[in-house]
Formats: structure tokens, C-alpha cells, sequence
């Protein structure tokens, strides 16, 4: 290295950052929360790799989208094994030696090349490599088949050239394109395929906490390396309720964390019947305004006119503002879905303004999408963005599976939160370790799964009401608490419970409702009594 070299200064690149003590504590209490509240709901954390194939980002976000086309941060992982045999033959086809080593290397790095190419299955290919590897694969069964070994050098020459010709393409061929995750979403619901947690009872209910990947123009709240902290309910319901108890985690996180002012921005962009129709029209009301419109939102109207609604040019919103509206094209099931997300977000007393411009970057949503936008945080206020994806499960290759989930943007939370003089801005006290943690021995018991302190089987539509509120009040307790999203009878319920290892099961009828007071059963002796709800309370919270 030269002296000069090793003198410059390295600083971390551009859009992306160090985040220092004790900034990094309030970080923590942020997600310290989010972890508190969604245990509260029953989500366990899933922990996923950084990066994944990139095939996986293309299908489920969208090769159009800026994301997939433009953001994301790619390489291609070769295959070590093969990508060592391929240089060893390229390096002795340009050394042309004629030792006898070289040419026995030479001979059996071809053959290694044309057994690989004669087992690998051509699909997994595209374009060039693809093309070569058909030729070289028919070639290889023809003729060696009926070739001496004296000829096989001969043979192998007549490689040579699309060999050299297309060395990039080929190991790229060998290689997996990868990409760093600019989401997490795709991640979850790989995983959910690869672990066959389809099979798991009740909705799968998953949360994540990490850093994404986006090449974007760097601005105060957004950046290159971002975090994330979301969560994703998969199964086989799309029920509203599961829709609105998605939104109440989140406000409830929101609440907790101490970010005030929140506001909840709602939609629906409806599904693979209605959308089409309507991006049709969308399209066509744009070709007849595209003169008027800028360079991005004129190359949207034919990649994805949707994007169009997400301008932000202060000369395209009039114009924006005459467009249909995709309310007034959803189909009857996607209609009916939306009002009923709206009769639930008005149960839990939760406000919100219908955005028809909020259609989301990613392919992958479809009916409900919603984003929460922060106070003080300028044109990056966005401080998260959900929905549903119902079929994205399926797209990457799983069984039918419905899904909603969010991401909150992590970055721009403790933005919004940071305030000097507050007291997580001190550096923090060491706190004594709750217990002395013991080396495991082979007499130890792994952690069961996550604990859930209480089912609530609801009967009948009035009863629901009251099980919404008493599951907040659980929840704001610290219990954690399933609420079935639609009523099933006693029995599947108390079920359910069992299945996914309760404690208790709460049940609540038009009685119960009558009376205020709840029936309580322990699920491990099936003991049974009843409480009011302060009692009841104090029992669960004194029962540990
Ligand atoms: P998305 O995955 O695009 O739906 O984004 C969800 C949330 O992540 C947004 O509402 C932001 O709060 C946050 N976010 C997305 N991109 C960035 C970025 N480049 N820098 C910081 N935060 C981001």
C-alpha cells in the first residue's frame, strides 16, 4: 500500500451511520417496546438473514418498482467449487501449455464442466449462459458417448472459444444473485414456506427487528442502511378484525414509545379482480394528461401507474386530484372488506382519514394498506407503512395463505422521539442481571414456546365488543392475549387454546356480557370461576 493511501481517512459511505451512546440507549427503549407490546399480541421474533436471493425481492416487491429496479444492493455468489474448476480451465485454455500436467488438468476440468452442465437443470439458466449450457450439454451427450479418450483434448478445444467468450456470463451462471434485504416481508414469508409453519395451529404471528438495504438519495430520515421493526400475521383468515388488531398493536406501540400526534392514513387498493380495471382507467386518464406531467411520473404511466399517485410535485397534484379514484372501483367483496376494517378500527376507538392517494411501492399489497405519518419529521414523516398480501405466500411457491403486516421505520421513530434533555438521553444504569445465568447442561430445558396467558372465546356478536376491550386491558397489563379474529364455538375455541399452549381461556357469552362478570377456566385442571374484570385482572396478574 502507499504511504499517501494508507494516510486517507476512511469514514463510513454515504447514507449510511454510526449511532453512538447514548443515543443508542433510546434505540433500545424503542425497541424494548415494540418487543413488550407485541408479545402482548402473541408475535415471536423471527430472526432472518441480511440477504437472500435476490429472485426473492424481484417476485414479491415487483421488478418495476423502484426498489427491485434501482435500490438494491446486488452481487453474484459464485459457487466456489465450480467457480475454482472454471478459472483452473480458463487459465489453461489461455496458457494453451502443452505439458502433459497441464493438459490433464485440462482434460479433466473440461470434463468436470460438461458433466455439471449435462446434470444441471437448464430452467435454473437464462439468457446466454442458458443457451450455452443447452449446446454444450447436447454436444457433451453426443458426443461423448462415442468418444476415445485420445480425442476427449479435441473435443474439449471445440469448447473453448464460447468458453472464454462468455467466461462472465458463466459464472454468473454458476453463481446465485444475491442482494441485500431492502425489506422484510419476502423474508417472512420464505421462511414461513421453508418451515412449513402453515401446519402451526391458529394465524402465525411473527416479528422482526433489523437493518434494510435501499440505495437511495441519503436525506435527513432516510437513508442507505435503515431499520425496521415489523411484524406479519399469516393463515388462512383475511377477517377485517385481523386487519384492525394489526393497527391497534401498532397504536398501542406508538403510545407506548411516547410518539404523539400520530395520525393513521388508510385505504384500500383491492385485489387481483378490481385492480386491473382500475389501473386501466388510471392509465388512460393519464395518457390524456401526459403532456402536463414530469418525466417520472410520464415513465410510471406505463410501468406502474399507481406510483403516479405518490408524486409529490407541487404542479401534478390538480391534475392528480381529477384522476378516479380507486374507491369508486373496488369490487363488492373488496368494498364490503374495506367497511368492515373501518366498523373495527371504530370499535377500538381508533381515529383515521381515508388517503385514496396511499397505493404503496410494493406489488405485493392488495386491499387494506395504511401508513402512519409523524409530526415534525418534514417530507420523510412517514413512520410506517403496512398492508395486506394476501397470495404472496403462494406467488413464492407456498400453499394458500392470507397475510398482513407493517414496517415501522425505526430511524425515523427516535427522530421524532429525540429530545436532548430527556432523561434516556443519560447514559444508562447498569441493572444487576435479573438471575445468574448457568452454562446449559444436558439436564436443562429449552425455553418452551412463547407464553400465552390467555385465549378469549368469544360467542356471539355481542359478546365481541367486550372482548375487544377486555383483550386491551389484558394487553395493556403486560398479559398476553389471543383474541380469535372471527367466533367460533366453545369447543374449537377452548381447542385452540390447548393447541397453542394458554393458560387460560376466558369466556365470554351474552351472559357474561349481561352479568360484567367473566368465566375464567385454568386449561391445565379445567378449574372454572368467575370474576368482574378488576378481579379478574388481579387473579391473571397474581398468577404467574
Ligand atoms: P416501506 O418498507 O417502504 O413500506 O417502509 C416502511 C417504513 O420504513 C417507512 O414508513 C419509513 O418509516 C421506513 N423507511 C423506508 N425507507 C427508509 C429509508 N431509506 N430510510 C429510513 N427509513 C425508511
Amino acid at each position: 500500500m502507499k504511504p499517501e493511501a494508507a494516510k486517507r481517512q476512511i469514514r463510513a459511505i454515504k447514507g449510511v451511520r454510526d449511532i453512538l451512546p447514548p443515543e443508542s440507549a433510546l434505540w433500545n427503549r424503542v425497541e424494548q417496546t415494540a418487543r413488550d407490546v407485541f408479545a402482548t399480541y402473541g408475535y415471536g421474533e423471527i430472526r432472518l438473514p441480511i440477504f437472500e436471493e435476490t429472485e426473492l425481492f424481484a417476485r414479491s416487491v415487483g421488478s418495476e418498482t423502484d426498489i427491485v429496479s434501482k435500490e438494491m444492493y446486488s452481487f453474484f455468489d459464485p459457487d466456489r467449487d465450480l467457480e475454482d474448476l472454471v478459472e483452473g480451465y480458463i487459465s489453461s485454455v489461455r496458457g494453451k501449455g502443452s505439458s502433459p500436467n497441464i493438459l490433464e488438468q485440462y482434460v479433466g476440468a473440461g470434463f468436470a464442466l460438461l458433466q455439471w452442465f449435462s446434470t444441471r437443470d437448464p430452467d435454473t439458466l437464462t439468457g446466454k449462459p442458458r443457451e450455452l449450457a443447452l449446446a454444450l450439454r447436447e454436444k457433451a451427450s453426443r458426443q461423448f458417448s462415442e468418444t476415445t479418450l485420445d480425442e476427449i483434448p479435441e473435443i474439449i478445444s471445440a469448447f473453448q472459444k464460447p468458453m472464454l467468450q462468455y467466461h462472465r456470463e458463466f459464472r454468473n451462471a454458476i453463481s446465485v444473485a444475491v442482494s441485500l434485504r431492502p425489506e422484510a416481508t419476502a423474508s417472512v414469508c420464505r421462511a414461513y414456506i421453508e418451515h412449513g409453519m402453515h401446519t402451526l395451529p391458529g394465524d402465525v404471528k411473527l416479528y422482526y427487528i433489523g437493518p434494510m438495504f435501499r440505495r437511495e438519495r441519503p436525506q435527513k430520515g432516510r437513508y442507505r442502511q435503515f431499520y425496521q421493526i415489523g411484524a406479519e400475521v399469516l393463515g388462512q383468515s383475511d377477517a377485517p378484525a385481523i386487519d384492525a388488531e394489526v393497527i391497534e398493536m401498532l397504536m398501542a406501540f406508538f403510545h407506548r414509545v411516547g410518539l404523539t400526534g400520530c395520525k393513521l392514513h388508510l385505504n384500500s387498493i383491492g385485489c387481483r379482480d378490481c385492480r386491473p380495471n382500475y389501473v386501466e382507467k388510471l392509465r388512460e386518464a393519464l395518457l390524456k394528461v401526459k403532456g402536463q406531467l414530469g418525466s417520472d411520473s410520464q415513465r410510471r404511466i406505463e410501468t406502474n401507474p399507481l406510483r403516479v399517485l405518490d408524486s409529490k410535485l407541487p404542479e401534478e397534484q390538480p391534475i392528480i386530484e381529477k384522476l378516479p379514484r380507486i374507491g369508486e372501483h373496488l369490487c363488492p367483496a373488496c368494498r364490503e372488506h374495506f367497511a368492515a376494517l373501518q366498523e373495527q378500527l371504530k370499535l377500538r376507538s381508533i381515529a383515521y382519514e381515508i388517503n385514496w392517494r396511499l397505493v404503496r411501492g410494493l406489488d405485493y399489497y392488495m386491499r387494506t394498506t395504511f401508513e402512519i405519518i409523524a409530526p415534525g419529521l418534514g417530507a420523510q414523516n412517514a413512520v410506517c407503512g403496512g398492508g395486506r398480501y394476501d397470495g404472496l405466500v403462494e406467488l413464492l411457491g407456498g400453499p394458500a395463505t392470507k397475510g398482513i403486516g407493517f414496517a415501522i421505520g425505526t430511524d425515523r421513530v427516535v427522530l421524532s422521539l429525540f429530545t436532548p434533555d430527556e432523561d434516556f438521553w443519560l447514559p444508562p444504569r447498569p441493572q444487576p442481571p435479573a438471575q445468574v445465568v448457568k452454562p446449559f447442561t444436558d439436564d436443562d430445558v429449552l425455553p418452551a414456546a412463547p407464553v400465552l396467558d390467555v385465549l378469549i372465546a368469544w360467542m356471539g356478536a355481542a359478546a365481541y365488543p367486550t372482548a375487544v376491550k377486555l383483550a386491551r386491558r389484558l394487553r395493556g397489563e403486560g398479559l398476553s392475549v389471543e383474541l380469535p379474529a372471527e367466533e367460533m364455538k366453545l369447543k374449537k375455541s377452548l381447542g385452540l387454546a390447548d393447541k397453542l399452549g394458554a393458560r387460560y381461556a376466558i369466556i365470554i357469552g351474552e351472559n357474561e356480557v349481561a352479568s360484567g362478570r367473566f368465566t375464567v377456566k385454568r386449561l391445565v385442571d379445567a378449574q372454572q370461576r368467575e370474576l368482574g374484570e378488576a378481579e379478574l385482572i388481579e387473579f391473571l396478574r397474581s398468577k404467574p
